[in-house]
């Protein structure tokens, strides 16, 4: 199901509780502002999410109401793990889903990033 649009930020979502250690994941990357970690269905070669360290459902949320040193350190993770990857060669896609149109399931900001083939158009046709 689909994150509801304008929804308050739910202590109980599943990266919450991947934060909290209290479900495990795959880790790639960690520092102070962000947790990169492998999708549980990888959708390309390589598919990490990449989440701040704070309760944000969507971009906007997190852009409106999160410290700088947060925005700022959860975007340099981003590109870090691009980079400790060695994604910068190839290519790779940054996608963040947000609201109902966009299919977004999890309502805790993440960033997936898809690499390790040709990854077609950016977006589904129709
Ligand atoms: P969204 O559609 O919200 O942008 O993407 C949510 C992503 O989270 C999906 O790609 C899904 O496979 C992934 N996911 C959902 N639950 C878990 C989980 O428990 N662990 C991990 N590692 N990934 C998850």
């Amino acid at each position: 199901m689909s994150v509801k649009n304008g929804a308050p930020y739910d202590e109980g979502n599943i990266f919450a509780r991947i934060l909290r250690g209290e479900i495990p994941a795959r880790p790639v990357y960690e520092d102070e502002h962000a947790f990169a970690f492998h999708d549980i269905n990888p959708q390309a070669p390589h598919h990490v999410l990449v989440i701040p360290k704070g309760p944000y459902v969507s971009m906007a949320d997190f852009t409106a109401n999160a410290p700088d040193a947060l925005v700022v350190g959860f975007w340099r993770a981003v590109g870090k793990v691009a980079r400790e990857l060695g994604l910068e060669e190839d290519g790779y896609r940054i996608l963040a889903n947000a609201g109902t149109n966009a299919h977004q399931e999890v309502p805790h900001l993440h960033v997936h990033i898809f690499a390790g083939r040709p990854l077609g158009p950016m977006l589904m046709q129709g």
